[in-house]
């Protein structure tokens, strides 16, 4: 059974996050939102000591576990699962809620692993995890980010073009090619000595079994940032076109095995980079809920100052239209917030979560878009505004239903695994 009962320890995080929340990013989301590309400086500043506590205390479980570490698979990962749950996960899904919930695009811009991270946990050696998470805390903030997409090959990332091409000389991997959209990559990868985590093919010929994940570190000589996106929503996050040009990376840095296994064989690296995909979608659901519960209160709010507020002791046939929507605000939040807290869940104890993973980011996604605009269409003109925030969270809440697989991709996913379908039988 899932225990709802948060730790101690969460319930202290939560009362220092929601004072991040409200000092250091609801204040400035306006000006960053109308200057795009700026950085949300008081907010980094204030989450930096933060962000490295959180990323020393996964070093420490990481030393611990290789330090007494028994059954490991391939990966280096422990074979069984663990018997105490992992709060460290139920608290970062609760962090990220919130600070989505002061600004979803400021959120993005935690000086902190993120993507990145999730990459190198699922796919690194714990000495690589250990190597890489050292760096988040010395010095000045860096930033992590992961860079798969490319030009025709978002959905369909297995079609991908980057190539990485060891060279026997140096023992070096030489990378060429171009991810798009890449969700901090500039202050990954220019702004800090950071880490990106680059998905490309070392055989092209291979398909999903030549696809491997690089640690690419910051300031690398041959990437550049070829451009930064100007976007409808989270317009403080840090969009970027990453160029590799025969950019040379430590061999160390592969993610996992460099072994390319025989068609009909399995497909390890592909499959073990995907696993990214069941930590970091419910961090994007957790982001959705906290634009969704942004927007829920402040609609509740404005409308009780009208004195509009739902009786709950009323039956449906007396309930007027602003009440039942409002019901359905507060059905389609809390049913989101439920899938995304069981996939956390899971993955706290250790278990597979592939599925509500994905059921929980494409409800979530679907959840913040259709709850924020229906708060533009309940606060009529002031809604559509500027003087109020409701009209940015409305453009924030769209990158939940694209990015992490788009809300179609996710619930092909649910479908192939509800209805035991193989790729191939259901497209
Ligand atoms: C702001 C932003 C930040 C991003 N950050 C990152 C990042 O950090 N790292 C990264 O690697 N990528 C990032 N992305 C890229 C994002 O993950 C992709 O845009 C997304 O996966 C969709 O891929 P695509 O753009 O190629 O769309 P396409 O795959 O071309 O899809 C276009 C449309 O077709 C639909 N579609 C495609 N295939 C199917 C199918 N089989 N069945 C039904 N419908 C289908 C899709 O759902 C979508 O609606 C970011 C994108 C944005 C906008």
């Amino acid at each position: 059974m899932i225990d709802f009962e948060l730790p101690e320890f969460i319930k202290n995080q939560n009362q220092l996050i929601q004072m991040v929340a409200e000092q250091a990013m609801r204040p400035y989301s306006r000006d960053l939102d109308e200057h795009e590309h700026e950085r949300p400086q008081a907010f980094v500043e204030m989450t930096w000591p933060f962000a490295q506590q959180m990323v020393k205390r996964d070093l420490k479980g990481l030393e611990i576990a290789l330090n007494g570490r028994t059954g490991q698979n391939g990966n280096g990962a422990a074979k069984s699962a663990p018997t105490k749950p992992n709060y460290a996960i139920l608290s970062l899904i609760m962090m990220i809620e919130q600070l989505s919930w002061g600004d979803a695009g400021q959120y993005l811009c935690l000086p902190h692993p993120m993507l990145g991270g999730a990459a190198i946990q699922s796919a690194g050696t714990p000495e690589q995890q250990i190597r890489f998470f050292k760096r988040f805390t010395e010095g000045e903030p860096k930033w992590g980010a992961m860079a798969i997409t490319e030009a025709g090959a978002g959905s369909d990332n297995s079609s991908m073009r980057t190539t990485a091409v060891l060279d026997p000389d140096s023992n070096e991997w030489i990378l060429n090619g171009e991810k798009i959209f890449i969700t901090s990559g500039g202050l990954a990868l220019e702004e800090s000595d950071g880490v990106c985590v680059v998905w490309a093919t070392v055989d092209p010929k291979a398909g999903r079994a030549g696809i491997k994940s690089f640690v690419v570190e910051g300031h690398t000589p041959g990437v550049t940032i070829a451009k930064a996106e100007h976007k409808l929503g989270i317009r403080a996050s840090d969009t970027v076109t990453l160029h590799f040009d025969n950019a040379r990376i430590p061999y160390e840095n592969l993610l996992g095995s460099a072994e390319v296994r025989q068609k009909g064989a399995g497909t390890k690296g592909f499959k073990g980079a995907m696993k990214t995909f069941d930590s970091s979608r419910p961090a994007v659901a957790a982001s959705a809920m906290g634009i969704a519960r942004a927007a829920l209160e402040f609609t509740q709010e404005k409308l009780a100052e009208e004195g509009i507020a739902v009786d709950y002791t009323k039956g449906t046939h007396e309930l007027t239209a602003v009440e039942r929507d409002l019901m359905e605000m507060e059905a389609r939040h809390k049913g989101a917030w439920l899938l995304t807290l069981r996939a956390a869940a899971q993955m706290a104890h250790g278990q597979s979560n592939r599925l509500e993973a994905s059921m929980c980011k494409f409800r979530a996604g679907e959840a913040v878009t259709w709850i924020t605009q229906k708060a533009v269409e309940l606060l009529g003109p002031m809604g559509y505004s500027r003087e109020w925030l409701v009209e940015k969270w409305m453009r924030d809440a769209k990158i939940n239903d694209i990015y992490e697989g788009t809300r179609q991709i996710n619930q092909l996913i649910v479908a192939r695994a509800i209805l035991e379908y193989t790729r191939r039988e259901l497209k």
